[in-house]
This record gives C-alpha cells, structure tokens and sequence, in this order.
C-alpha cells in the first residue's frame, strides 16, 4: 500500500509518498507561501530530477490538489492514478488531553483538532484543512492525524502541572504537553533495538535538537516528562525561541518598550533563542562557523545550548533514577559534534565518556560514546514521515 504523508503548516504543506511494501519514498516535496504572492511547489521524485512550479495557491485544498496532481504528472509523477494512495497519514500538533494516540480521522476527531486552536493557533487550523482538503481530494480513503502531543499523554501529574491557580488547568487546560511526540517515540524505540535494552526496564533520553528543540525522558518505552509545555516555547533555548525565562520579564519589557503581551510573544517565539544571543543566524551552521572564527556571541550561543541540554539530561537522569542510553537526534543532533561534545563533557563524573572520531561523522545510526562508558550515547536520525505512515497502515 503506499500511503501519503502530509504535514501542513501555516503557509506550507510537506508531503511524502511512501510505499509500505519496502517503506520506500517515491516523491517527496513541499508547497510554499501557500495564501500569499509567488507561491511555490517544490516535487522531488525518487530517481528523477527535482520539479518546481509556482502556481497560484490560494488555500491548502489548492495545494493539495497541486501536490496530487504532481504525483500522477506523466513526466514527473510515480504513480498513475491518486487512487493508488489508499490512506492519508496527517502530522497534527496538538491532540490536548483527548488523544494518546494516533486515531483514524470522523466527526470527532475533527472536533477535538478544533477544540485545540487555541492551543496551537498556527499548526491545528492548517492541519484540519489539510485533513479536510483531503477528505474533498481523495473521497473514501482513510484519514489518520497523528498527533505530536500524544507520545507524552504518559507524562504523570507531577510532570505535566504547573504551580498556578488549579482552576487554570480546569478551565483552559493550562498544563505541559510536550511535542516533537513522533520524533521521540521514534528514536526512543530504535535505542532500545539499536542498544539491545529490555523494552519493559529501559531508561533513554532523547535529545531532539534541531531548529525547534526538546528532550525527553522515556522510562520503560513511555515518556515521563519532556522539555517543552504548553507550546514549544518551553524548555531548551531554540533557533529563535527563548526556551525557559523568569515570566516577568515579559511584564519588565512590556512596561519598558510599550509592547502588548502578543508582540512580546511574537519577540520570544522568534526573534530570540540562538538568533539573539548570536546577534548573527538561528542556522547552527553559521554559528560554528563563528566560534571557528573567534566570534565571542556565536561562541557564547553554543555554550548557553550546550549547558541547558546537560541541564535537562541531568534533570531526566534524577526523574528516571538513572540512564542507560542518551540519544541524539534531529538536525543539530544528527549533525552538530561540537553541540553533542560540549554536552556530554558536563557528565565526566558518571562515567561517560565520548569516542571523538565517532562523535565526527555525521548523519549514521552509531555509537557516540566508547565501549567503557557507563552510558550508552548514540545518534539516531529521526523519520517522522516513516513513523506517521507506519502508524497509519498499523490503524487501517
Ligand atoms: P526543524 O525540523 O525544527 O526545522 P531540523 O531538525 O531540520 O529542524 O534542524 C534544522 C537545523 O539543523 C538547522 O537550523 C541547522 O542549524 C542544523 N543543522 C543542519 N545541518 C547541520 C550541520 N551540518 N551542522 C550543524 N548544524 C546543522
């Protein structure tokens, strides 16, 4: 069966084609400023040359018929007709309470995706059109959303409440969600095969950095608590996001610069985190090139990252009473040596002991860590489009 991955952002929609037969992607690619000027769709068929067109994309639905339309073209296609895909695997942010899986889309769960606008204002509208489009482009295949809350619905109290007034939780759901949920069910699996542990007493942290950070701490297969809240504003500073700060700052510059609470927000979310501190680039890539260079804030940025990523492993180490495997993951993870190196310098005294030559490649499944260190450290390169068609297949 192949089935089509989608993940619908504000102004964009990622898809991939999977065939589940070898878990195969036989096209992949992205529609861009979808709603604005000079939007773009960008095709890349497996084993063909890259496609671009910049077609007028008023909505999502535009946009899926366009992505459709690319995969059945007779020069740049792979399939001949849409009615080859037979299900739809949908990346949704935010499933609040109701969902600690992923679910085959009706009524209800549409509902629920509603319900949760205000928890995820930019991502859960567009992923209800997306799911909504489809449901108009490709009538009677299944639909699934697959949610990046519910891998930490496992999360206990302790973890998930803020210290605020109760009625905040009761009203508004105000509490921890977590996100980046497919990424690290994902990796924490593939650690516990890759690492030969016992899946029911098993303790992994699972550190995805990329442009949007989070840990988290996977205890017996099940998350126990993760990095980032309410909103993926929480937890490790981010390519443009401050991470954790005292929330009266907030007040502070308000009063100072005559800011609303929205543009404040909009500030943190970003045009803060690695950007700011920098003054420079959100791209960790430039920022090594500005430590190589002597650069004192592109320096000063790594080392903040570096330090609140220990901070948190060090954290989910007392909440888990030990670790057996860390893990790296996502595009700083699977990349970045001098992140995943000044990270693990801070554990010296456990034990852990990091195997540079390893620690330089780039991208591969491995060991990071040499054959005596207490803790196994390892990169594993994330596939969220591979886990929401899997977890699509396994529901239809
Ligand atoms: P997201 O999915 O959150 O947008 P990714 O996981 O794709 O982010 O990570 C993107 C980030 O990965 C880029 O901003 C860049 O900083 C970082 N990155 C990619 N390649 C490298 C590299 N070779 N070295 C260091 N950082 C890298």
């Amino acid at each position: 069966m192949k089935i089509l991955v989608l993940n619908c952002g504000s102004s964009s929609l990622k898809y991939q084609l999977i065939d589940m037969e070898n878990e195969e992607v036989l096209a992949k690619g992205i529609c861009e400023r979808i709603g604005q000027e000079l939007s773009v769709l960008t095709h890349k068929p497996d084993g063909k040359d890259k496609f671009v067109r910049e077609p007028p994309m008023p909505d999502h639905q535009v946009a899926v018929e366009l992505v459709l339309e690319a995969l059945i073209d007779a020069d740049h296609g792979v399939i001949e007709h849409a009615d080859e895909i037979g299900a739809v695997g949908h990346r949704v942010l935010h499933g609040g309470q109701v969902y600690s899986k992923s679910i085959i889309v009706d009524e209800d769960v549409k509902k629920v995706i509603k319900d949760c606008f205000p928890l995820g204002p930019l991502h859960n509208p567009a992923n209800l059109i997306g799911i909504e489009a489809c449901e108009k482009a490709l009538p009677g295949k299944p639909q699934v959303a697959v949610f990046d809350t519910a891998f930490h619905q496992t999360m206990p109290p302790k973890a998930y409440m803020y210290a605020v007034p109760y009625d905040w939780y009761e009203k508004y759901g105000i509490r921890r969600y977590g996100f980046h949920g497919t990424s690290h069910a994902f990796v924490s699996k593939r650690a516990i095969e890759f690492a030969g542990l016992d899946p029911e007493n098993s303790k992994v942290i699972v550190c995805h950095l990329g442009n949007g950070s989070s840990i988290s701490a996977v205890l017996n297969g099940k998350c126990i608590d993760t990095s980032m809240g309410l909103t993926p504003l929480e937890g490790l500073p981010m390519g443009t996001r401050s991470g954790d700060i005292d929330p009266a700052i907030v007040q502070f510059v308000a009063n100072k610069e005559n800011k609303t609470v929205d543009e404040m927000l909009n500030i943190l979310n970003k045009e803060s985190g690695m950007l700011a501190v920098s003054g420079k680039s959100s791209d960790f890539r430039d920022l090594n090139d500005g430590m190589d260079a002597g650069d004192e804030r592109c320096t000063l940025a790594l080392e903040m990252f570096s330090y609140k990523t220990a901070k948190y492993i060090g954290s989910y180490i007392a909440a888990m009473n030990g670790v057996d495997a860390i893990v790296f993951t996502a595009g700083v993870g699977e990349n970045d040596d001098v992140v995943r190196k000044l990270t693990m310098e801070y554990f010296g005294y456990m034990g852990i002991k990091i195997d540079l030559e390893e620690n330089k490649k780039r991208g591969e499944e491995r060991y990071i860590s040499t054959p005596d260190s207490k803790v196994k450290v390892m990169v594993i390169p994330t596939n969220d489009e591979l886990r929401i068609a899997r977890e699509t297949l396994e529901l239809i």
